[in-house]
């Protein structure tokens, strides 16, 4: 977990994520010439909850958090989505990926439905004990609507498999029995799976190679920027590098790190996991956020947040190709500029798939009680990250469009199809 002291700031100021996310399913819906009683059933979450819940500080204070559990739809089956904890989580932010998760899944045909949560709170000003209070009461207030079968949550920002095990054994210890598939991104010693860890990483690894042959860019040729070192953004950077692609700039909440002639990404790990700042990793030039973005490099990750290119910077962004590793990270007026300057963008509810996928093999196996091993959940992802990608860029062709329009084609026909024929209760 990363320790957060700075909250972040949008280049350009925020855009409201929800917004975003319904101006992105209203141009799927005229692509797809959905019916006005079908849009107004998609465009809108269908369930949000709002906890003010006791937090007992290790200074004996009581402190009141708020957090979401949102859950856009269910029609495919249960809610899926993580829980992020963050000072700026919001609402309207709740909901936007909430509903993003419900086209993540689609796009990837998991029996899934999306949700999200998030408490807004700042966990690197929490003790590790007033972090796991929070966040069991938070799961005892949400158990109204959590379940293997009913809402299924997992990591994101600032959560990580320790967050998921204290979720876990609060909603067991509330039934009375283990309940492992209550939840995903657990760790391998109460029903995580093999895999989970790089998942999202992997799935960025196989869609970035994917485009690369679509683009015509060469692995051992592209130089890569990554904003976000975290779970999805390290990950990301370990893989690409095994592949031979040069990662030349990396940040975190604090800030960046550059190097043309690119970095050691084992020995950044290290850096890292032995407690090291990025800011003095040896032999590298600071870079700030906003500047990553705009370097010279073949291929941009955002890997971080929402709202990081937009119509402030999108017309510097010198990448031929846009991975979206983060959630939201593009906002409508920049998705338009990149497709008028011919930059390629595979978009999140694509790009970042590989989490789900694996977190839907882990409930699988929690639901079975039976494991597979790691090259097996590797190869199966790799497949669905593959067919996907395929899938997508097959759409985007045929109605002339994005590959985000492409993604949104195919994940709003899915579960448009679904609603139609389960129809409108009662
Ligand atoms: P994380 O908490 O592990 O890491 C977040 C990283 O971003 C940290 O390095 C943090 O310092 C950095 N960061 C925060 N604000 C920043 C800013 N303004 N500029 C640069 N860096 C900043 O979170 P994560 O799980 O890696 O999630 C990152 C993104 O990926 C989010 O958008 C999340 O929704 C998305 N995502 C995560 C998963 C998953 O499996 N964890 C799956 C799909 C999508």
């Amino acid at each position: 977990m990363t320790g957060l002291a700075v909250p972040t700031q949008a280049p350009g100021g925020a855009a409201n994520p929800y917004v975003t996310a319904q101006r992105q399913f209203d141009q799927a819906a005229t692509l797809l010439n959905l019916d006005a009683g079908m849009r107004a059933v998609l465009r809108e979450v269908r369930r949000e909850f709002t906890a003010n819940f006791p937090v007992r500080m290790d200074d004996g204070r009581i402190r009141i958090f708020t957090g979401y559990r949102v859950q856009h739809n269910l029609t495919r089956g249960p809610a899926k989505g993580g829980i992020r904890f963050h000072p700026d989580v919001s609402l309207d932010e709740v909901k936007a990926l909430a509903m993003w998760m419900t086209w993540k899944c689609a796009v990837t045909g998991l029996p899934y439905g999306g949700a999200k949560g998030g408490v807004i709170c700042d966990p690197g000003q929490l003790s590790r004990q007033e972090l796991e209070h929070l966040t069991r009461r938070f799961t005892s207030e949400m158990t109204i609507l959590i379940g293997p079968e009913s809402d299924i949550p997992a990591p994101d920002v600032n959560t990580n498999s320790q967050v998921m095990a204290w979720i876990m054994d609060t909603i067991s210890m509330e039934r009375g029995y283990s309940v492992p598939a209550t939840v995903t991104g657990k760790p391998l010693e109460i029903g995580g799976s093999e895999g989970r860890a790089s998942a999202t990483g992997r799935g960025v690894l196989v869609v970035t190679e994917a485009a690369c042959q679509r683009v015509g860019i060469a692995p051992h040729e592209a130089t890569v920027a990554i904003q976000g070192f975290g779970n999805v953004g390290s990950v990301s950077a370990q893989l690409l590098h095994e592949q031979g692609f040069r990662i030349v700039a990396v940040s975190d909440v604090y800030g960046g790190i550059y190097r043309p002639e690119g970095l050691d990404i084992p020995a950044l790990l290290a850096h890292r996991d032995a407690g090291g700042r990025l800011a003095d990793f040896a032999g590298t030039t600071q870079v700030a956020n906003p500047a990553l973005l705009e370097l010279p490099v073949t291929i941009l990750i955002p890997a971080a947040l929402e709202n990081q290119l937009t119509m402030a910077n999108a017309a510097r962004v010198q990448a031929r190709l846009v991975v979206e590793a983060a959630n939201g990270p593009t906002t409508p007026e920049a998705d338009d500029i990149f497709r008028q300057r011919g930059i390629v963008l595979v978009p999140d509810i694509l790009a970042n798939a590989g989490g789900v996928t694996v977190s839907y093999f882990e409930w699988v196996q929690d639901l079975q009680s039976f494991f597979w091993e790691e090259d097996e959940i590797n190869q199966r992802l790799t497949r669905v990250m593959e067919r996907s990608y395929a899938q997508v860029e097959e759409l985007a062709a045929a109605h002339k469009t994005t590959l985000r329009m492409g993604a949104y084609c195919l994940a709003v026909q899915r579960v448009a199809d679904a609603t139609q024929v389960r129809g409108i209760y009662p």
